[in-house]
C-alpha cells in the first residue's frame, strides 16, 4: 500500500463492531441508532427511486436539497447562503471532511485538530501530506479560559498552519462549546488568518436547553468557515450518507473542485428525501434529542451506580468514562477484554489522541433503545 496509508490504524469502529458481532455483546461502541428515522422520509426516498430519480445528480447536489440546506441554515442560525454557489451536497459529512482537507491543505501545511478527534480527520490530513497539531479539549466545563483556552491554541499554531478542524457538539466527549469558548476559537482563527472546517453533524442533538452555536455566526467567521453536516445523526439515517457543506463561495467551490474527482456526484435518489426531511420535519431532531436526553440519564446514572466515573454529555449520543479507577491503565485493553468479561462493547479513546490524555478513556453510546441500555448496564454490573 501507498505511504499515505502507513501508520494509520484501521478504524477502531470496525474492530469494535466486529467484536460485538463475533461475541454477541451489546454494542455500545459504534454510534448508530437501533431505530430508523421517520417512515415519512423513507417513503419520499422510495418515491424518488420509483419515479426515475436514478441517474447522476448535478455535481453540487440536487437543487431541492441545496435550497433546503440554505433554508435550514437561515431558519436555525440566521446564516444566508446562496444555494447555487455556497452549498454543496456530499456523500455524508465524511466526504465533506475529505474533500475539504484535500482541497485546502498542501504538503507540509499544518492543521490544528482538537483532540480527542474524530478519526477521519488525522487520516485525511495525512492523505493530503499535511501535519497535524493537536490541542487537547479539557473535559472540565469550569476550566478557566474555557475548554479550549487561547494559550493551548497558541501553542499549536505556526506560520505553516492553514486550517483548524472544529467539531461541536463534539464526538466523542459530548461537549457543546459555549459562545465564550467559540469566541476564543474565532478570535484565534481571525488573528492567525486560519480557515475553520466546522463539523456540526450533531447540531440538533443537544440537551438541557444547551444550544448549538455555529462558529460561522460569529464576527468575521462566515467568510473563513466551511460548515459540514449530514442527515445521519439529525434524522437517524446514518446509512444514507447524505451530507452537505455551506460556506463562502471560495471555500465551497474549492471543496467541489476536490469532490468532482472523488465521487463526481453523490447518490441521487436519497437527496430529494433529505430535502423533504429538512423542509417538512424540522421539529423531529429536537424530539429525538429530548428522547435521547432520557437515555443519556439512564446510561450515566447506571454507569455511576456501578462505580464508573462518567462525564455528563451536553450533546451528541456519547458519554465518556475513565476506567483507571477500575484498575485499567489502557482503554484499548479494557475495550478488547470487555466483551468476554461483561458482554458489552465500548470504544477506547486513546487512538483519538496524540497525547496520552485519552489513555484511560472509554466512550459509550446511548443511541440505543432503553432496554438495550438496561441490558448493557446489567451485564456491566455483573461482569466488569
Ligand atoms: N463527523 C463526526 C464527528 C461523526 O461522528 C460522524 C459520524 N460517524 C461523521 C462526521 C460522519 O458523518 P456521515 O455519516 O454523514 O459521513
Ligand atoms: N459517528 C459514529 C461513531 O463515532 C460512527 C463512526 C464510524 O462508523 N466511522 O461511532
Amino acid at each position: 500500500t501507498a505511504r499515505r496509508l502507513q501508520g494509520i490504524p484501521p478504524t477502531i469502529f470496525a474492530e469494535m463492531s466486529a467484536l460485538a458481532v463475533a461475541t454477541g455483546a451489546v454494542n455500545l461502541g459504534q454510534g448508530f441508532p437501533d431505530v430508523d428515522g421517520p417512515a415519512e422520509i423513507i417513503k419520499e426516498a422510495v418515491a424518488a427511486l420509483e419515479s426515475g430519480r436514478n441517474q447522476y445528480a448535478p455535481g453540487p447536489g440536487v437543487p431541492a436539497l441545496r435550497e433546503a440546506v440554505a433554508a435550514h441554515q437561515r431558519r436555525h442560525y440566521g446564516l444566508a447562503f446562496d444555494p447555487a454557489r455556497e452549498v454543496a451536497v456530499t456523500t455524508g459529512a465524511t466526504e465533506g471532511i475529505a474533500a475539504a482537507i484535500l482541497a485546502l491543505v498542501d504538503p507540509g501545511d499544518e492543521v490544528i485538530l482538537v483532540e480527542p478527534y474524530y478519526d477521519s480527520y488525522p487520516a485525511m490530513v495525512q492523505f493530503a501530506g499535511g501535519v497535524r497539531r493537536p490541542v487537547t479539549l479539557s473535559l472540565d466545563a469550569s476550566a478557566p479560559g474555557g475548554r479550549l483556552p487561547r494559550e493551548a491554541l497558541e501553542a499549536a499554531v505556526s506560520a505553516k498552519t492553514k486550517l483548524l478542524m472544529l467539531n461541536t457538539p463534539h464526538n466523542p466527549t459530548g461537549t457543546v462549546l459555549t459562545r465564550d469558548e467559540l469566541e476564543t476559537v474565532a478570535a484565534f482563527a481571525r488573528d492567525h488568518d486560519l480557515t475553520v472546517v466546522s463539523d456540526e453533524v450533531y447540531e440538533h442533538l443537544t440537551f438541557d436547553a444547551m444550544a448549538h452555536i455555529p462558529i460561522a455566526t460569529l464576527d468575521g467567521m462566515r467568510e473563513r468557515t466551511l460548515t459540514l453536516s449530514s442527515i445521519g445523526k439529525s434524522f437517524s439515517f446514518t446509512g444514507w450518507k447524505v451530507g452537505w457543506a455551506t460556506g463562502p463561495e471560495r471555500l465551497v467551490q474549492a471543496l467541489l473542485a476536490a469532490k468532482q474527482w472523488m465521487t463526481f456526484t453523490s447518490g441521487a435518489p436519497l437527496q430529494p428525501a433529505a430535502a423533504y426531511a429538512l423542509d417538512h420535519l424540522d421539529g423531529w431532531p429536537k424530539e429525538l434529542a429530548h428522547d435521547l436526553q432520557g437515555r443519556r440519564d439512564l446510561l450515566c446514572a447506571g454507569l455511576r451506580e456501578i462505580g464508573l466515573d462518567v462525564t455528563i454529555p451536553e450533546g451528541t449520543y456519547f458519554a465518556v468514562s475513565d476506567v483507571e479507577e477500575l484498575g485499567w491503565a489502557d482503554s484499548l485493553e479494557f475495550c478488547r477484554a470487555l466483551p468476554e468479561r461483561a458482554g458489552v462493547v465500548a470504544v477506547p479513546l486513546q487512538g483519538f489522541y496524540d497525547t496520552d490524555a485519552g489513555k484511560h478513556l472509554v466512550r459509550w453510546t446511548f443511541t440505543k433503545q432503553r432496554d438495550v441500555i438496561e441490558e448493557a448496564l446489567e451485564r456491566l454490573s455483573n461482569g466488569r
